[in-house]
């Protein structure tokens, strides 16, 4: 039988390649195949007949691993969801996805529901399974963030992953001899495609339970990956405890959301090669990339489409096509224009050379007095003091100006209004914002970022403090 996945395809060819990495477990791609198939059998056992979409509810683990590798083996899509959803929300992905099996560990008693295995059998390789995928097939399905509003189901094909790992391959070199450590959620396309670099490219990956900045920084110290994807978040985490960025590692990729110039500067003193990048759910992961060799002198920008990638900025809108952009939402198809252009709701500016720059999400922009205000530039000029952990800049009504900025501040210690002025000198006067909440808290969505829309309805009482005057 020709094996036509693309594990039983690296495990054919390159049997003894290291695969994966799990705590201190080790799989070479042969041995992968051979768990995977032996998960298959489990899971073509278990699952109900004529199903032919399945949901994943875990954090990473070995299991989950097998398990959505055993199930492209049947030939299923597969729903990622978010271990931090409310049940509301995995009731509303689920419903809206038409998914009605689920496997986990945890009684969340939605739809049917089916445990990873506990014991394997033994499958003779006459046995394996094969079902086969084609290129246009859905491989997996995951929701977006929900940080403009309702998240929208994502349907992401084989050809959509395959385009992105090999535009990674090309921007970053990769070959079989590089090891991916992936602290992010398989849940999310970052964590998600690493694995699928793994199937498409014959490189290795070293998956974590959790981000674990300690053990990450040891791995990288200890030469045990050669790559890390990494938030900005992590990202700050580990300047402290790398001293040098051995020579065993390459590069981290940053992905996920904007980073405080800063950080980039700190990292480029200690010599850590960044590639900045950005990407969606609906991108299959990075489309946009900063090479290293342009970190210092493009610093703050996300850099250039990658290969097969199409870029434009329509009335400061950044425009993707692509084969690794989705192609429709499930159920809807709002974002892409007859041209088949995708609308990514994010505003960007090109410089002379062509490096993109993110400036806000449009939902997001403040107009004041015609003046467009970038919440962004002046949440990063706020959280420079040292006081202020994180700021939330929106836009409130105003007779005069239309728009006036106003920040909400999650504060370390207490602060007076006078100690934040010398921090917003660099900006013009209109952006500096015209009233200052403390919050006990910043809402966040299931994916960590922030919910500033939150802050725009009645709502924002349930988290204000006090005022500084
Ligand atoms: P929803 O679409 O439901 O509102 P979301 O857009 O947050 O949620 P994701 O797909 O998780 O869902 O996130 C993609 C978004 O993350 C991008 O559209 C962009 O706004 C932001 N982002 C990604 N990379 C960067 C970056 N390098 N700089 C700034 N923002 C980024
Ligand atoms: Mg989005």
């Amino acid at each position: 039988m020709r094996p036509n996945s693309w594990l039983q395809r690296q495990a054919q060819l390159y049997p003894k390649r290291p695969a994966f990495y799990w705590k201190d477990k080790s799989w070479s791609f042969h041995a992968l195949n051979e768990v995977v198939q032996a998960y298959a059998y489990y899971f073509q056992q278990h699952l109900p007949k004529n199903c032919s979409r399945v949901a994943i509810f875990s954090g990473n683990s070995k299991e989950m691993y097998l398990t959505i590798l055993a199930l492209w083996e049947l030939g299923l899509d597969v729903q990622l969801l978010n271990t931090r959803l409310t049940k509301a929300e995995l009731t509303f992905q689920l419903q809206d996805a038409q998914t009605t099996v689920m496997i986990t560990e945890e009684p969340l008693n939605i739809v049917h529901q089916i445990a990873f295995p506990k014991e394997l059998a033994k499958i003779a390789p006459e046995n394996y399974l094969d079902n086969g995928y084609q290129l246009t097939d859905i491989a997996s399905i995951m929701y977006t963030s929900g940080t403009t509003g309702k998240p929208k189901g994502v349907p992401q094909t084989f050809a959509n992953h395959q385009a992105s790992a090999l535009a990674t391959q090309e921007n970053m070199a990769i070959t079989a001899n590089d090891c991916w450590l992936c602290p992010t959620a398989l849940y999310h396309i970052s964590g998600l495609s690493v694995m699928l670099r793994s199937l498409v490219l014959g490189m290795s990956v070293r998956l974590y339970e959790k981000y674990d900045a300690s053990k990450l920084a040891t791995d990288i110290l200890e030469g045990r990956g050669t790559i890390a994807s990494v938030v900005s978040k992590m990202l700050m985490d580990l300047l402290p405890l790398i001293h040098q960025q051995p020579s065993t590692f390459r590069h981290f990729l940053l992905g996920g959301g904007p980073i405080a110039k800063a950080v980039l500067y700190e990292c480029e003193q200690k010599n850590f090669s960044v590639i900045q990048s950005f990407g969606m759910t609906e991108t299959c992961s990075q489309v946009i990339a900063l090479p290293p060799e342009k970190a210092s002198e493009k610093i703050g920008s996300a850099g250039l489409p990658l290969k097969n990638v199409d870029l434009k900025i329509e009335q400061g809108e950044i425009l993707l096509k692509g084969p690794s952009v989705v192609q429709t939402y499930l159920n809807q198809r709002t974002s892409w224009d007859e041209d088949d252009w995708f609308h990514t709701g994010d505003l960007g500016y090109l410089d002379e050379d062509g490096y993109l720059y993110i400036l806000s999400r449009m939902s997001e922009l403040i107009i004041s007095g015609g003046e467009n205000i970038y919440p962004a530039e002046v949440e990063q000029a706020l959280m420079q003091h040292p006081l202020i952990q994180e700021a939330v800049v929106v836009g409130q009504e105003d007779s005069t100006w239309g728009q006036v900025p106003i920040a909400y501040l999650l504060i370390t210690d207490s602060l007076q209004r006078t100690e934040i002025q010398p921090y917003l000198a660099s900006l013009a006067k209109y952006k500096q914002p015209k009233a200052y909440f403390i919050v006990s808290a910043i809402p966040k969505t299931a994916s960590g970022k922030p919910l500033k829309r939150k802050f725009l309805t009645e709502e924002r009482v349930n988290y204000i403090v006090y005022q500084l005057t």
